[in-house]
Parts: structure tokens; sequence; C-alpha cells
């Protein structure tokens, strides 16, 4: 059996956007409700939950957006930047522990004590600039996690993101990097609208961007075989050292905000090739951490499905 990490902690629940509002912390707790009801926990391996510093989100951000995200909510700010994204009193901290969790679960796998791993960590990551809250993000956790990987010595980095919607703030915050490529498969049009097929990365990184829109309604055919027809046979040439999935289960076909008809046991699928990738290169080291999902029941299946896979 493998090690797997995982950081599944109700301080993820104290970041409060307010009633009703998508990002609503009831999420986790139906993640953990139904992880206990399977039995997952008792098969991982507990990470606990530590902040990132200062120097792990300076490798992706701003030092003035990080100060702006810290002091908002003291100085009565209600939403970061725009207003999609509310903040409460907590959600500074919040965003630092769930991006310094999973720079610690990566570490773990990086050396060797686990095999791969799962954070199901709020708020989420890839909508978030350089300089720029969006999206319900605040810090973009999955960048955060592999930049420190890259200042550890690992060469080549996967990021698969398969969240329905398109993760900008990933995209640019990599596209001149030859060493992390950049995955994703989106519905198209939908927010934030970028994620076109010929952004392909910048400069040095050219080639190093994948995007595959993809239209609503079209299920889980073309989902997969975008991981399967177009990203695996572009990861033989470049042989990623590590994979990380930004892991949202929007693309579900009862989730509210996406449209694209993914089912399910289609995440069990695709953490299969996901899987298959890092075996051929990575030694098998896949982390993910969680981006959206927003229909309770469908995100915590969903999740339960990409871990079951992972183990
Ligand atoms: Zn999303």
């Amino acid at each position: 059996m493998r090690r797997i990490g995982l950081v599944l902690d109700p301080v993820f629940e104290s970041h409060d956007t307010g009633d009703g509002h998508p990002k609503r912390a009831a999420r986790l707790a139906q993640i953990r409700a139904l992880f206990d009801e399977r039995g997952l926990p008792a098969r991982c391996v507990a990470i606990r939950p530590v902040p990132a510093s200062d120097e792990m989100l300076l490798r992706v951000h701003d030092a003035a957006h990080i100060r702006h995200v810290d002091t908002a909510f003291a100085s009565g700010e209600r939403f970061l930047d725009s207003m999609d994204t509310a903040i409460g009193s907590e959600s500074a901290r919040v965003a630092r522990l769930a991006a310094g969790s999973l720079v610690s679960l990566c570490d773990e796998v990086a050396d060797g004590r686990l095999d791969s791993g799962l954070a199901i960590v709020r708020p989420p990551g890839h909508h978030a600039e350089r300089d720029l809250a969006m999206g319900f993000c605040l810090f973009n956790t999955v960048a955060v996690a592999a930049a420190s990987l890259k200042a550890r010595g690992v060469a080549r980095i996967l990021i698969v993101d398969w969240d329905v919607h398109h993760g900008n703030g990933t995209q640019h915050i990599f596209e001149e990097d030859p060493s992390v490529f950049y995955y994703s498969s989106h519905q198209m049009p939908l927010y934030p609208g970028t994620g076109y097929a010929r952004e392909q990365g910048k400069g040095a990184g050219t080639g190093a961007t994948l995007n595959v829109p993809l239209r609503a309604g079209e299920g889980d055919g073309p989902f997969l075989s975008a991981l399967s027809d177009a990203l695996a046979p572009a990861m033989k040439e470049f042989r990623p050292e590590f994979v990380l999935v930004s892991a949202g289960f929007d693309a579900h076909r009862d989730d509210p905000l996406g449209g694209l008809s993914v089912s399910t046991e289609a995440y069990a699928s695709a953490t299969g090739i996901v899987r298959a990738i890092a075996d051929e290169s990575a030694s098998g080291r896949v982390v993910s951490v969680l981006e959206g999902g927003y229909d309770l029941r469908a995100l915590a299946e969903s999740a339960a499905a990409h871990l079951t896979a992972l183990l």
C-alpha cells in the first residue's frame, strides 16, 4: 500500500466568507464527514497544518500583495481586490496555512517519507495572481508549492489543473518558466476568460503551457482524453520529476457553477492517468490540492474517488 499524506483539518473551515457564499466552509465539513465514513483518513498519514513563511510566499507573490492580504480585514476591507473574493477575520491566517501545509506535504513526498498526498484546504489558489487576489483565491497555493519544490532542486514540475475554471494565476506565474509545465482543461467560455489553446507559454517557457478548452455539456470523454491524448504524450518529452494537481471538482455534472457534466467516476480515471504519468518519470509522486467544487455531495464524492485512486 502506498503512503499517502493527507491534510484535513477543521482549521480550514474558519476562513469565513459569509452565508451563502459558494466557497462556504461547509464544503470541507462535508468532505471530512464522507472521508471518515469511508475510513479514508485511517489509511493516510495526517499532515499537520503549518503556515507559509514570507519567504515561501515571496517566491510567487509581490511583497505588497502579501502585506495587503495580511492587513486587509483589520483595515476594514470585506472583499479583497474584487467583489468575488470575500474575506473574514481568519482568512489571511488560513490562506497562509493552506499554502504552508501544501509545501509541508510536498516536502514529505520529496524527501521520500511519503509516496503521494492530498491537501483538503481552502481558500483555493489557482486564480490568485502575483499581485492580485481573485476568484475566491488569496495566495496561489499550488504555485507556492511548485516554487518551493524548485527551490529545493526539483528540476521539472508538472501542474495538472482540472478545475472547471482556467487557473489564470498559475499560468501567468510560470508562463516564462520552462521548468514548470502548466496543464489546464477547463470550460470555455467561463470565468476568468483566459486559457485559449493558443496560450502556450512565453519566452523561455514557450511550449510549457498546455490549455485544453472544453465546451459545456461535453461529459467525461473530452475531459479524460485531454489528459490521455494531449497531456500524457507531452509528458513523455517533458519528463516531470514531481506532479502537482490543482484538483477542483467543479467540472462535476451536479456542480452549480460549472457545466462540463463530468461524472464522479471520471475523477478516479483522471487520477489513474496522472498517476501513470508520474510513474513514468516522477517515481509516482503526485500531490493534489483542492481548488473548486460547489455541490457539497458531488464535491465530497469526487474528492473521495480521487483519494481512493491515489491509495
Ligand atoms: Zn473552479
